[in-house]
């Protein structure tokens, strides 16, 4: 048995453990094994690329075995330090920062395969030319998603007059500058090749900033989910380009989920797949990304609130993203207990784009502990809610505005929202009267039915629980 084909028959086993741990991650109950099965697979397709670059390297295996080493053992410190210290709310945007990495590798592999194999073939040449245009958008359009969900930059949509031409007209040129790259590369002149490849880099890199640039807050779920997709594109083109079968497997089914989810997201967002991946082509600029409160709004207190629990038969607690800043899943799961222990019915209500990931309010609820089945998915608890007593809404704000139902003119116009206001009472724990991450304006705070619990909401949550 050769090297070769030990190697072969590894990349096989990670490739089917990669199909399981997909499966495994889109259940709940599951995540943990999916997650588990995912790092063997790595480590396998690790250790098999390892021993095959070594088998295969001209250079004494030794020298590319100490540069292997430097390389992983530079990556693995960076990576171990980076994750270690990352706070739970900044996971979304070292996502978007990961997924930009994938982005550059994708381009450096086609600079590197372009400079050191022949140009005799068109496939190979076009791979190359794909690659890395998909691997530049994937990289500048994941730092501007990383610095959106950073708040470095402003989450509202960059409208560039003509901007969907703009997209349209950066595509023909990198239509153009392909004809031009395989033609010179046949030709002999890598020249005019490497120039066309400079140029297409310079195109794509605009084009993944643009496109990623001109999408709103509110959107940012899909645009997420898209370039994990593209990401997944990127690594499998730069699969083709190193003849690597376990890299293009993985982009792949990377890319493809991520696909999926898009379209998931944009369903449950009620957006159009097309316009969301065309950088918000046919999206209007909404008018109502303002931040003026307007209205009078009632203020309680924990000891109120933990007054009303005593009398609630049927609680529903919505979370948000301030759940997770406040990390006050914990008490909250605490409360759900004791509450439970009376007799008292509470179910959670869960957005699918709750948070700043998909399914990152399941994440935190698991993580304390909360039971599996009294976490609901927004469609499965909409209807409940006009029979609801009281509804705590700890640190939601644009899941669950009303302005997405009655204001056609607001940027998240259409977005299906958790129907809070239809309960008997609603109390809302935040820390002030500031707008959600799309940077509208809740008319929920107004409503007469409403009460605001304003402080952090562990504190608060914490209060409650002394009270009760
Ligand atoms: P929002 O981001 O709309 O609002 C969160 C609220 O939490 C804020 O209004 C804030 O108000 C409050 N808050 C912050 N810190 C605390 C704290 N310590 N204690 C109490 N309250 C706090 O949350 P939602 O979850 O409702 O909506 C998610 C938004 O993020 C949507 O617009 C979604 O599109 C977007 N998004 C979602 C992604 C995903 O995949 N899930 C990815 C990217 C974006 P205050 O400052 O007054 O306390």
């Amino acid at each position: 048995m050769t090297v070769l084909s030990v190697v072969q028959a590894t990349y096989v086993v990670a490739g089917v453990l990669f199909i399981l741990s997909l499966a495994g991650l889109s259940k709940q109950e599951s995540a943990r094994r999916g997650n588990v099965l995912g790092m063997v697979g790595m480590a396998l397709a690790l250790v098999a690329t390892v021993a095959l670059a070594l088998q295969t390297s001209e250079r004494p295996w030794q020298v590319t075995g100490a540069l292997i080493l430097v390389v992983l053992l530079a990556g693995a410190a960076v990576g171990t330090w980076r994750v270690r210290s990352v706070e739970m709310t900044q996971m979304p945007e070292l996502i978007a920062l990961l997924h930009s990495f994938v982005g550059l590798a994708a381009v450096l592999v086609g600079f590197g395969s372009f400079l050191t194999t022949d140009h005799a073939e068109t496939v190979h040449l076009v791979e190359v030319f794909l690659g890395v245009l998909i691997g530049a958008v994937t990289f500048t359009g994941s730092i501007v998603a990383n610095l959106k969900l950073a708040a470095r930059i402003r989450s509202a949509p960059l409208m560039l007059p003509g901007r969907n031409w703009l997209n349209l007209a950066m595509l023909v040129v990198a239509a153009g500058l392909l004809v031009w790259f395989v033609g010179a590369a046949r030709d002999g002149q890598d020249g005019a090749a490497l120039t066309a490849l400079v140029l297409v880099t310079l195109v794509s890199l605009a084009l993944g900033w643009h496109l990623v640039a001109s999408i709103g807050g509110g959107d940012m779920p899909v645009v997420v989910s898209m370039l994990n997709s593209y990401s997944g594109w990127a690594a499998a083109a730069a699969g083709f380009m190193l003849g690597n079968d376990l890299l293009i497997i993985t982009g792949a089914l990377v890319g493809s989920s991520g696909a999926i989810l898009s379209y998931l997201m944009c369903q449950a967002m009620n957006r159009s797949f097309v316009s969301v991946i065309l950088g918000g082509f046919g999206a209007e600029p909404g008018t109502a990304a303002t931040g003026d409160v307007e209205g009078e709004h009632r203020e309680t207190f924990a000891a109120d609130v933990a007054e009303q629990l005593t009398h609630a038969r049927s609680v529903i607690i919505v979370p948000g993203y301030g759940m997770a800043v406040a990390k006050a899943q914990y008490p909250v799961a605490d409360l759900t207990e004791k509450l439970r222990s009376r007799g008292v019915q509470v179910r959670f209500g869960i957005h699918p784009v709750a948070g700043r990931l998909p399914g990152h309010m399941n994440v935190l609820l698991a993580e304390a502990k909360v039971p599996y089945d009294v976490m609901l998915g927004m469609d499965e608890i909409n209807d409940d809610l006009p029979d609801t007593d009281l509804v705590l809404v700890i640190g939601a704000n644009d899941t669950v505005n009303p302005a997405a139902q009655e204001d056609p003119g607001s940027p998240i116009a259409g977005m299906p929202v958790l129907e809070v206001w239809k309960a008997h009472d609603v109390v809302v724990f935040k820390r002030s009267m500031a707008t959600g991450y799309a940077g509208v304006q809740n008319p929920l705070f107004f409503r007469e039915n409403t009460a605001m619990l304003f402080g952090d909401a562990k504190e608060q949550v914490d209060r409650i629980i002394q009270a009760l």
